[in-house]
């Protein structure tokens, strides 16, 4: 009876090692990733953001409206942008 609870007892310590294994290994992972989130941002930022001409809402460059030199970020600010030129 006593070999049992000891056996059980094992198990749950390795069982909670374990656990605490992963956790430490997952947060690992987790700051590794944020890590290079946060150097990708800055990239993306600079490389693909462009500013509409109408209200100057910044917006990734494959969702703009290009109409050269200009971006907009809808039809009607491109419209309202060339009514006032
Ligand atoms: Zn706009």
């Amino acid at each position: 009876m006593s070999l049992l609870i000891v056996r059980l007892l094992v198990f749950l310590l390795l069982f909670w090692a374990g656990w605490q294994l992963w956790r430490v290994w997952e947060r690992k992972q987790g700051a590794g990733q944020e890590h290079l989130g946060q150097e990708k941002k800055p990239h993306l930022d600079s490389e693909s953001m462009v500013r509409c001409a109408q209200c100057g809402v910044h917006l990734p460059e494959s969702s703009a409206i290009h109409a050269e030199p200009y971006h907009f970020c809808c039809k009607e600010h491109q419209k309202a942008f060339e009514a006032d030129q």
